[in-house]
């Protein structure tokens, strides 16, 4: 059964769903594109908003079973849960109060004559969306797609098929009409048979290097528009002059956040100057304080990862950097003989020649590297294929935001590991991806940015 939700803590199988059939595909997409034309695009943007907002209230009364559905289906401790379910409905309300705005016509100063933009929904959009924030990726497409006015067809991740008709069943019970936001189990030739219609006008994929291949170039070959979230490598920059105990905390924060599994958190640990092994040590002892278990039990600080598939994944990699040079400081092994759990692992001596140098770590696994001074440092820290996020870590703000200049990515926080929020742009470079979600930028990414110019009343007289 391709689509099933499988409790990662102990490996108990608790629901299956069919795949839809290409006719059931088929018929979702003439709905998605009749509503698109007849109802959703020409629907009042207050009207819109209501919908929305409606799903974002729902979203918070439903806190509690929401949370614990991503702690059944991919093993995220509940009170990880409970912030991802308030984030998620933040950025549905903020899209609901704030489009109006976003996309209000704006006047184009030009000597050419009087001008306009005016912007303009797309179509049906496609989001293909990954298991780590399994409402959160969702918002973060739905709300602005929504809001703009296009309708959206979402395949999520098959092994978190209840919080996909969960998140689905928000936006039917706030009264939206059927076809502005639906839930597809499909496969990825369906997917790929979506993008080739021609009632589809653009993808958005957050998820692997691979996929992202994949589905943006079935999007180029059909000169549609895409939009990548893909994986990251953060650099964690612990420079000299910053308080390292405070350092430390936002370490293991910053890696075992949803058990490691996010693409924003900090994988690779770059320490300036003498102090190194000292926050070696102090990193260790505070991953070696994280008490295992059921992700539900609120005393539990360390859960399982998403899948024994993930896990598998993650111990291969460890193995294979090893074989190439990497120690193992702390951890290696998957913890305990039930459920997907992996001990908190720091990796030191990954050398450049090392293929483990230039892989993204999707889970509790820490790779440390020491630097003699801060441009080495930096030099570490650009030296990957990817560019999503990454910290730095000062007791000098405004010397912490020239460092964060030199850093090729799309996002840089200053002593703090990760965060987002709905006003806050997010996205990367490189092999991170292209394109932006959440902020305005977000609701940009799949509207026609229309020019309307009136020629100068001498032009007509000529
Ligand atoms: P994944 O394997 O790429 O899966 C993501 C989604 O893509 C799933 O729905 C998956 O479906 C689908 N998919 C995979 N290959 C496809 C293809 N060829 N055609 C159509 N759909 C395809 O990614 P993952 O391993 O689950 O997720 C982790 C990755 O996502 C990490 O690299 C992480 O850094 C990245 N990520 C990035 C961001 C960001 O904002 N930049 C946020 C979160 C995660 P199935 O489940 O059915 O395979």
């Amino acid at each position: 059964m391709a689509y099933q939700s499988v409790n990662p803590a102990n490996g108990e199988i608790l629901r299956s769903f069919d795949q839809h059939t290409d006719e059931e595909l088929q018929n979702a997409l003439a709905t998605a594109d009749k509503t698109y034309r007849s109802i959703w695009s020409t629907m009042n943007i207050r009207d819109r908003a209501k919908i929305v907002g409606g799903a974002a209230s729902l979203m918070l009364e439903r806190k509690e079973s929401l949370a614990r559905l991503t702690s059944l289906e991919m093993g995220k401790r509940i009170s990880e849960g409970r912030e991802e379910v308030d984030l998620s409905a933040a950025i549905l309300q903020y899209y609901a109060e704030n489009a109006e705005t976003f996309l209000a016509p704006k006047i184009l100063e030009s000597k050419a004559g009087s001008a306009r933009l005016e912007y303009s929904p797309l179509g049906v959009l496609i989001g293909v969306q990954p298991w780590n924030y399994p409402y959160y990726q969702l918002s973060r497409f739905a709300a602005p797609q929504l809001m703009a006015g296009n309708v959206v067809l979402v395949k999520h991740a098959s092994s978190v098929p209840q919080c996909a008709l969960a998140f689905e069943q928000l936006f039917t019970d706030a009264g939206s009409p059927a076809g502005a936001y639906t839930n597809l189990f499909l496969s990825n030739d369906q997917v790929a048979a979506l993008i080739d219609d021609p009632r589809v006008s653009g993808v958005a994929l957050t998820g692997s290097e691979r996929a992202g291949e994949s589905i943006a170039s079935r999007a180029g070959k059909n000169l549609k528009k895409s939009t990548m979230e893909l994986g990251g490598s953060d650099a964690f920059i612990v420079l000299e002059d910053c308080d390292l105990k405070f350092a430390v905390t936002m370490a293991v924060a910053g890696r075992m956040y949803n058990a490691g599994q996010t693409c924003v958190g900090s994988k690779r640990f770059i320490v300036v100057g003498t102090r190194a092994e000292q926050f070696l040590n102090a990193f260790r002892d505070g991953l070696k304080q994280l008490k295992p278990g059921d992700p539900l039990d609120e005393a539990t600080t360390l859960g399982p990862m998403a899948s024994d598939t993930a896990l598998s994944l993650l111990l291969k990699q460890v193995r294979e950097a090893v074989a190439h040079g990497a120690r193992v400081f702390t951890g290696g092994d998957r913890l305990g003989k039930t459920g997907a759990y992996m001990q908190p692992t720091i990796l030191t001596g990954v050398t450049p020649d090392n293929p483990a140098y230039r892989q993204e770590f999707f889970g509790p696994v820490a790779l440390f590297f020491t630097a003699k001074d801060e441009d080495e440092a930096i030099a570490i820290a650009n030296d990957s294929p990817y560019g999503l996020g990454g910290s730095v870590y000062t007791s000098d703000i405004e010397h912490g935001k020239e460092v964060a200049s030199r850093i090729e990515t799309g996002m840089v926080l200053i002593n703090y590991p990760s965060m987002s929020a709905p006003e806050l742009p997010f996205g990367g470079i490189k092999r991170s991806g292209y394109g932006r979600e959440l902020s305005s930028l977000g609701i940009e990414e799949f509207v026609n940015k229309k020019l309307i110019w009136v020629a100068p009343a001498p032009a007509l007289a000529s």
